[in-house]
Formats: structure tokens, sequence, C-alpha cells
């Protein structure tokens, strides 16, 4: 399959400051050695516990933060020590979508003026060519044309992420990261943004990095889905595969959060405890060791690395020796 991004060895670190001259005490690894491909038109979903990474990596990729190691492609060219143009065009081509909307969106300006930022900032059209392109694009993400002068507070939450929706849309974009975008809303408000999604995908053969820590939401939307913990990726498989046959423990604890119609399925999860662990601070080898029921003294010891298992890859070593106890 073509590959749209491809991602190679992404890292990103965060200096630790303490004291009165904020001296560099330490450095978080906030994403480690992050290595995958996210095919054209397909969605990738990227799910694990808040603090994990996820929301670093999407900032490294919409280029908000540069990465400490490692280079990304996007179609075919790498984005990251491109010349100006390519970046200009690149960050048109990937757009974001936040979790809450509200807070991208100046109170003090009527819709119509946020949507057309992007195209404002990069002098695309006159103010009549930006209001009828932006009443187009309402329409396309399911709001009324009129609803281009009204203010962010007349807005509900469903349909601010689809001013939010909207925004990203605008710039014609070709790949589009959603970060938790529908955990700020209702259920029943969460399956029509996923819904919009979906089509707009179809429509207009987007390319989707969908972030959630809720493991049904990206059942409903990913293609191929990866797992982090602590930074790293410990699984990467086709959503299929994941959700009926999980390798690693750690997602097979997060399932175990997941309400399973399947009572087979129900039988082989196991129960996350314990917290996090700081990334400050992380536990020696295998960072998910003391919260894993299947922890042996490798474990303690050495970290596992990510290899391929079937159509899967996983970075465990009780997968590797075909341990499950
Ligand atoms: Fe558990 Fe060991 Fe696998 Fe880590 S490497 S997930 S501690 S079995």
């Amino acid at each position: 399959m073509n590959a749209l991004l491809e991602i190679r060895g992404i890292k990103k670190t965060f200096p630790v400051r303490k004291g009165l001259f904020q001296r560099v005490k330490g450095h978080v690894n906030a994403v480690r050695d992050v290595t995958v491909d996210i095919e054209r038109g397909t969605t990738l979903g990227l799910v694990g516990e808040s603090g994990c990474g996820k929301s670093t990596l999407a900032k490294v990729l919409v280029g908000l933060y540069p990465p400490s190691e490692g280079e990304i492609r996007f179609n075919g060219k790498p984005i990251i020590r491109a010349e100006a143009t390519e970046r200009i065009d690149t960050a048109r081509s990937i757009q974001i979508v936040f979790q809450d909307p509200y807070s991208s969106l100046d109170p003090r300006l009527p819709i119509w003026r946020s949507i057309a930022e992007g195209l404002s900032i990069h002098h695309e059209g006159d103010a009549s060519t930006l209001w009828r392109r932006v009443g187009e694009i309402l329409e396309l993400v399911g709001l009324p044309p009129n609803a281009a002068d009204r203010y962010p507070h007349e807005f509900s939450g469903g349909q601010r992420q689809r001013i939010g929706v909207a925004r990203a849309l605008i710039m014609d974009p070709e790949f589009i990261i959603c970060d938790e975008p529908t955990s700020a809303l209702d259920v029943s408000v969460q399956a029509q943004i996923l819904n919009l999604l979906k089509r707009l995908q179809e429509e207009l053969n987007l390319t989707l990095l969908f972030i959630s820590h809720n493991l049904s939401v990206i059942r409903h939307v990913a293609d191929k889905v990866m797992v982090m913990y602590l930074g790293a990726v410990v699984e990467i498989a086709p959503a299929r595969q994941l959700f009926n046959a999980p390798l690693h423990p750690y997602t097979r604890a997060l399932l175990s959060a997941t309400p399973i119609a399947d009572p087979k399925l129900r039988g082989r999860r196991i129960k996350l405890e314990g917290e996090l662990p700081s990334p400050i601070n992380p536990p020696p080898g295998c960072t998910f060791h003391p919260r894993c029921p299947l922890a042996n003294d490798r474990c303690k010891r050495e970290e596992p690395r990510l290899k391929p298992k079937g159509d899967a890859s996983v970075a465990c070593h009780a997968v590797e020796e075909g341990r499950t106890e």
C-alpha cells in the first residue's frame, strides 16, 4: 500500500528545569523511537493512557514541536529539514482538529473569520472569496451557510467541533490529525462527529491519524491501531486483529476497560492496576513491568524491542517467548 506519511525513529525529549535559575536537571523522553507508516486514504488509530506521548507525537507531526531525532516523509519527501516553500505546502496539507475547539476560536470574532484564518495567513483571496469558501465548507460539515456570522458561544459542543473540522478542511488538506476530537462530547454527539469524519474521509480521500484514550472510538474509525505506553509503541496491528486477538498485555488491559460483547474475549482480558509511572524516572527494562501480570526477571532488566508477529508488531518478551503466565 502507498504510504502518505512515513514516520521513522521519531524521538522527542524535553528538558526538566528546576530551581531559581531554571537549570536543566534531567530530560523527559516524551516520544521514544516511533516508526510507522500511514497509508493513503486510511485511518491510523493511536491509543494509550493520558501522558503516554500521543499528543506530543501529534504536535511533532504537525510541526508544532521539532523532533529531537528521526525523520518524517510526506508524499515521499522529507519534511523536517525541507526548504521553506516545501514546508509551507506541507503545513497546509497536514491539519489538526483539537479536543476543545472552543479554546481555539476567538470569542470576539464571528466564526467565518476563525475558519478563514488559515487562508488569510496565506493571502488567498479577498473577503468575498473567503466568505464564499467558508459557506461551502460549512455546508460540507453539516452547518448552514448562514452560521458564518454567528459567534462561538451561539453553538453547541458538537457544532463547535464541526467548526473545528471546517477550520482544518478549508486548507484542502490530505492528512488530518484528530486529537481526541470527541472526548469532550456527549455519547450521541460523539457518534455524529465520528460519522461526519468517516463521510468526509471517503468524499475527500483524506488520511487520518485518530488519537483517543477510548478503544471503542478507535474500533469505530481505525484501519490500523498503534498502542503507546510511556512514549513508546508497544503494539501495532490491523484494527480487526488487535480487537480480536490483542497480543501485548497492555493492549489486553486497555481492552478490559472497554465493553465487549464476545464472552470469549472477556475471558482473556487482564485488569490494569497501578498508575502510569513518571516519564521523568521510568522503570528499568520494560517500562510496563510494574503493572504487568506476566513480568519476570528479564522484563525488569531488558527493554523489549518492537518485533513483527504475523501482521502485527509487538514489544513484549512474553509474546516472543510464547509465555501466557
Ligand atoms: Fe509484561 Fe514483560 Fe511483556 Fe513487558 S516485556 S509487557 S513486563 S511480559
